[in-house]
């Protein structure tokens, strides 16, 4: 078991994720009816919360075999496209989301439910090494 499924089977209180992805390569990829949208190389972070089922669903995230139902997973199933770290939080998605730095690269990416005005879930971060976690993350570990 990761850490990070150690860490939330520990804490039921853990209750939204980040997915620190890079692309390896610049990509244009289909993301669902959002339309084409070209992805620079670099390293993003996608924010989600789950409030039961929390490993199960960032295990589906991580599978490579899956049919693609949210904006995430047009993403993720790009060849050049890797999670790299994952960290868990008991702050809500959107305050965790809107703390990010960085650029939209897609509007309305993974934010179909947002009431909190984030405009989007996934943030480019650039093609620099990944900033330090976000110090309210908890369980930030390898995949
Ligand atoms: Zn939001």
């Amino acid at each position: 078991m990761s850490d990070w499924q150690a860490a939330a089977v520990a804490d039921p209180s853990l209750c939204s994720y980040q997915l620190h992805i890079e692309i390896t390569r610049a990509r244009w990829l289909s993301i669902g009816r959002l339309g084409r949208f070209r992805f620079p190389a670099g390293h993003y972070v996608y924010t989600g919360s789950a409030r039961r089922n929390l490993v199960a669903r960032v295990r589906r995230h991580l599978a490579r075999e899956k049919t693609l139902r949210w904006h995430i997973d047009y993403l993720l199933a790009a060849r050049h496209a890797h999670v790299r770290d994952v960290s868990l939080s008991r702050e809500a998605e959107c305050r965790l989301n809107q703390r990010l730095p960085g650029e939209i690269p897609v509007p309305g990416f993974g934010a179909s439910d947002c009431r909190a005005g984030c405009r989007s879930h996934l943030r480019y971060l650039g093609a620099a090494p990944v900033p330090e976690p976000d110090r309210h993350s908890l369980a930030r570990s390898r995949v």
